[in-house]
């Protein structure tokens, strides 16, 4: 994905209101590999049990190609989210990188929806690794499966299924904003 500033992370947020999203705390900004993030997700530094993942969603021209016009870069959407209590089963499945090798924590994260729905306390979970991993988990080349097995194309659309799934999460906290 393409850097993102402070401003932007901020202005991303589709789920927080005014003073949550001026009360968030970045990562190290300057010290990530973006083209190597589908998506950037991290844990609030100075409150505990909340997170953010703010997704790239690329217009309808050239996809994410920098200087291609309004449609290429397309926009990002942010959610605001918040650790919930409920400890997973062992052995859980983050729901965006599906990764089975379980390098990482999984923990269950929910956000409230956009608009009407979510102030009347609306919200969405999911199981997510718990400091965003996901990126890297579906880079990871895969062990071949089969002689013959194409251990590129398998790695290609995982990262594939991870950009999807996490659009389509944000897509879900936003359908509140058109809920009543
Ligand atoms: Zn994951």
């Amino acid at each position: 994905m393409l850097p993102l500033d402070l401003p932007a992370l901020r202005a991303s947020l589709v789920n927080a209101s005014r003073k949550e999203a001026s009360d968030l705390t970045p990562p190290d900004l300057d010290g990530l590999d973006w083209d190597r993030l589908d998506l950037l997700g991290w844990r609030d530094p100075r409150q505990p049990r909340r997170a953010y993942a703010v997704v790239p969603f690329p217009g309808d021209g050239d996809v994410g190609v920098e200087g291609s016009g309004d449609g290429g870069v397309g926009v990002v959407r942010g959610v605001l989210l918040r650790q919930a209590d409920a400890v997973p089963r062992r052995r859980a499945q983050c729901a965006w990188c599906q990764d089975v090798m379980l390098p990482n924590d999984v923990v269950f994260y929910s956000a409230r929806l956009a608009g009407p729905a979510g102030r009347r306390g609306a919200t969405v979970g999911t199981l997510l690794c718990r400091d965003f991993e996901c990126s890297h988990n579906v880079r990871v080349l895969p062990p071949l499966a089969y002689q013959g097995f194409d251990r590129d194309a398998a790695r290609a659309e995982r990262v594939r299924v991870l950009r999807e799934r996490s659009r389509s999460f944000v897509e879900t906290v936003l359908s509140g904003a058109t809920d009543g």
